[in-house]
């Protein structure tokens, strides 16, 4: 397993329509299981593939005590409304407001090549949204009001001036104080 670089806002990838998966095989197996190390080192719930700059359709979640690969994930139903903030590992440490349906359906494709239904609400729900607007290149801060967008960016921007669009996560005992 290898812990890949983040792309962060202002990396085109992050902005891609990913490509559907043809074959769940060994490289695409390894390939999930290097999203969740390098979720879970980032201290992420989620990550989708092109957040380390593959665009392709897969996508990890981790909430909880769900831990979910998802190959090809469409959501076939989405009911109700929820608001909470939300963050991304490719925007670190900015927050927003974020509606999003309360229950839905999703059906994706495991780890194992199997496709699988499953119901989800409240932050699995959210985190499955979140993940699946990755693959279609959209990001949390596009579901906020374009002020709210615009001032949120700046500082980010502002925040984040000469760091590059590529970061490498490292353990937080390796982290210079
Ligand atoms: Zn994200």
């Amino acid at each position: 397993m290898a812990v890949h670089d983040l792309h962060l806002l202002g990396s085109p990838v992050l902005r891609r329509q990913s490509a559907e998966v043809t074959a769940v095989d060994a490289e695409v197996r390894r390939f999930i299981d290097d999203l969740f190390e390098t979720m879970d080192l980032a201290k992420g719930v989620g990550l989708a593939a092109n957040q380390v700059g593959v665009a392709t359709r897969i996508a990890v979640v981790g909430v909880e005590n769900e831990r979910l690969a998802m190959v090809n994930p469409v959501i076939v139903s989405a009911e109700g409304k929820d608001r909470a903030e939300e963050g991304c590992l490719s925007i670190p440490d900015a927050y927003g407001e974020v509606e999003r349906a309360d229950r839905i359906v999703l059906e994706a494709t495991d780890r194992d090549g199997k496709p699988y239904r499953l119901e989800a609400a409240g932050l699995l729900a959210r985190a499955i949204q979140h993940e699946v607007d990755h693959l279609d290149g959209i990001l949390f801060i596009d579901h906020l009001g374009p002020l709210k967008r615009q001032l949120l960016v700046a500082r980010w921007k502002k925040e984040h001036k000469g760091e590059g669009v590529i970061k490498t996560i490292r353990p937080e005992h390796a982290r210079p104080e």
